[in-house]
């Protein structure tokens, strides 16, 4: 064998990102003891760091020993139990995948399902919860998979108001759009580390609130997975001294360089600016959409639900949406992602997350998707989508 050295690749898909030289730089450092006290140190700013990012001052903020799929399925094996009513927004694959674990966990599930592209209808959610006690309202903020957008702080709201626990996936929102559980009065929240935090995949940051670990601890039977039972991880994560649950006790072995990579990451994103970082998203989601229209090509999704940081672009007509990818990645090194489910072939999903939302990333993108396009006959004016990008970023082009 040989060491793997990866090619050098520039990531605007769906997730993992670019991750910036100082988080690849921060795991490369020593590995210490999980239960050294300069780790226990680590691990309370870690804490605290994640309830600054989530706005949740009040929840317990964790970050979970695997990717976003881990938050998603520590929600939902937390807090149903055989028997419960679950209500899932089903608008893509990620409220699909919701469905498929409350149906794991044992509940009764309901879904509410959308078109592909569509935010969540808040009404049709509300008439679902109106029909028969529920313990839990599921949903995505952000679908990765169609760019669509989802009204985070009306569905919380319509959950409390029935009685229902509120459970939102803001793996690919947290920290490219406004995440606000305090505001949304959200019980369980979590996200992943390889969206628009840009650090690697692997690491599952979750937020739970008091009614949530009330509804925990209140379980008739024990949840069903050990490694993502809280009251067990919190044992762990809990506390020195006792106060969250367990004195550090033994739980299992934490990815110590991954949460080195995690801590540099939310030292990046303060030392920007939160909210700086949002409107930085927000700009270049602008500039490439602006270059995308200009040549010639149509978003999938209607403006006002358009995700900054996942861009689905429509497919023209008679091209070979794999053979574009496969253009881009050979001849730019440029990574972009495809339809999946009912997008499949249909669209490009194109992210600007984290590290990847520089306005270097928007004119690469365009530049070599029009070259591509342009390779298989299409008539795209590549001068044009750059120069319109540009005038959205308030910079005079090359002369
Ligand atoms: C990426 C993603 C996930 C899953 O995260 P993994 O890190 O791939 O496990 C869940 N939900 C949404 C909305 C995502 O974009």
């Amino acid at each position: 064998m040989q060491s793997f050295q990866p090619p050098h690749r520039i990531l605007m898909g769906p997730g993992p990102s670019d991750v910036s030289p100082r988080v690849l730089a921060a795991l490369a450092r020593p590995t210490i003891g999980h239960l050294d006290p300069a780790f226990q140190d680590l691990m309370e700013e870690i804490k605290a760091a994640l309830q600054r990012l989530f706005n949740a001052p009040d929840h317990a903020c964790v970050p979970l020993p695997a990717p976003g799929t881990a938050g998603m399925e520590a929600a939902m094996m937390n807090l149903l139990e055989p028997g419960d009513r679950c209500v899932v927004a089903v608008n893509g694959a990620f409220g699909g995948r919701m469905a498929d674990m409350a149906g794991r966990a044992g509940a009764t599930v309901v879904t509410v399902d959308h078109d592909w592209g569509q935010a969540v209808d808040v009404a049709r959610c509300e008439a679902a919860l109106a029909e028969a006690p529920t313990k839990v309202l599921a949903f995505v903020h952000a679908e990765t998979s169609t760019g669509a957008k989802s009204d985070a702080a009306s569905l919380c709201g319509i959950a409390r108001k029935h009685g229902a626990l509120s459970v939102v996936d803001c793996v690919t929102s947290l920290g490219g759009i406004v995440v606000d559980v305090a505001g949304w009065d959200a019980d369980v929240v979590y996200s992943g580390t390889q969206k628009c935090l840009s650090a690697p995949p692997g690491l599952s940051p979750i937020a739970l609130s008091k009614r949530a670990q009330a509804a925990i601890s209140g379980r008739k039977e024990k949840v069903r997975n050990w490694l993502l039972d809280f009251n067990l991880l919190m044992s762990y994560w809990g506390g020195p001294d006792g106060s969250g649950g367990g004195g550090r006790t033994y739980h299992h072995t934490a990815p110590i360089n991954a949460l080195y990579g995690l801590h540099e990451s939310l030292v990046a994103i303060f030392e920007e600016g939160q909210q700086a970082a949002i409107v930085r998203h927000a700009r270049m989601h602008e500039a490439l959409v602006a270059g995308i229209e200009a040549a010639g090509l149509s978003m999938l999704v209607a403006a006002k639900d358009r995700l900054p940081q996942l861009n689905t672009v429509i497919v023209p007509d008679g091209i070979d949406e794999a053979a574009v990818r496969a253009h881009a990645l050979k001849a730019w090194d440029l990574e972009i992602g495809a339809g999946i489910g009912a997008l499949k072939g249909r669209v490009w999903r194109i992210g600007l997350m984290g590290a990847s939302a520089t306005p270097w990333h928007v004119r690469l993108c365009l530049t070599a998707l029009c070259e591509a396009l342009a390779a298989q006959g299409l008539a795209v004016d590549a001068k044009a989508a750059l120069a319109a990008a540009d005038k959205q970023l308030g910079k005079a082009g090359p002369a």
